[in-house]
């Protein structure tokens, strides 16, 4: 899931200074996971504007929504005419739903109320940890399912580095060593042989930005289902 976290509160108050009617937006999808940006957060953050607002004497109305995903056109399109009649949305998802919503709602503004982090797992309660950087040329299989590139502060393909001692990284004691991570795994499997290959420096040019995917048997159903309809 991608990961998040809320801006701090000073810096969203400042960045939705003088609007008189705003929309707080949320996502139910990863950065609910990560109690970022869901409904309740929505809430919360409602709250506080509300009080910050009462303070100052501001007169500010704040609506709060909560939709399935904001990276998805599908679940955007039911509440456009709603977020019309509001002067600006205050969204919580993460860097791409901030983006189609400001797509789909052109000219309002959309402005963000989170920071996007990473690509990551839940590693224990409240607890969220990366594990992915889209590199587009994915070597899990080769090392044991876990990620060298965003696993080792160094994203080193053949480690470890000279800092590696017990099991730790020198970036930090408190994190484990990705590449003695990678050992230890494979050395289980017995495919410690894996590591014997010296790996060929990555292809930059698969991590390309901005990034694409087609379907193209899905784009190919599509526009045949559309000159069907047009005959
Ligand atoms: S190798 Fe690349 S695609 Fe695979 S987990 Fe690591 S960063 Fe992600
Ligand atoms: S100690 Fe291990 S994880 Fe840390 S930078 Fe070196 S190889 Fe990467």
């Amino acid at each position: 899931m991608i990961v998040g976290d809320r801006k701090p509160f000073a810096e969203i108050k400042e960045s939705v200074q003088g609007c008189k009617k705003l929309l707080i937006a949320g996502c139910g999808t990863c950065v609910s996971v990560c109690m970022a940006g869901g409904e309740k957060e929505v809430e919360l953050l409602a709250t506080e504007l509300r009080m910050a607002n009462k303070l100052k004497g501001s007169d500010v109305e704040i609506g709060e929504v909560t939709i399935q995903r904001q990276c998805d056109r599908e679940y955007i399109e039911p509440i456009v005419d709603m977020a019309r009649g509001y002067d600006e949305v205050l969204s919580m998802a993460c860097g791409a739903g901030v983006q189609l919503m400001a797509d789909m709602f052109e000219p309002l503004p959309v402005i963000p109320a989170l920071n996007t982090r990473f690509i990551g797992i839940a590693e224990e309660e409240g607890i969220w940890a990366e594990r992915c950087r889209a590199c587009g040329q994915c070597v899990l299989g080769r090392y044991a399912g876990i990620c060298p590139i965003a696993r080792c502060p160094k994203s080193i393909l053949n480690g470890p580095c000279g800092g590696s001692q017990g099991g730790r990284c020198e970036t930090d004691p408190n994190r484990d060593c990705a590449w003695a991570l990678i050992y230890d795994r494979l050395s289980k499997m017995g495919l410690l042989d894996n590591i014997c290959v010296v790996a060929e420096p990555k292809d930059f040019r698969a991590q390309d930005f901005p990034a694409r995917q087609i379907n193209e048997d899905y784009v190919k159903a599509e526009m045949e289902e559309v000159h069907a309809t047009e005959k």
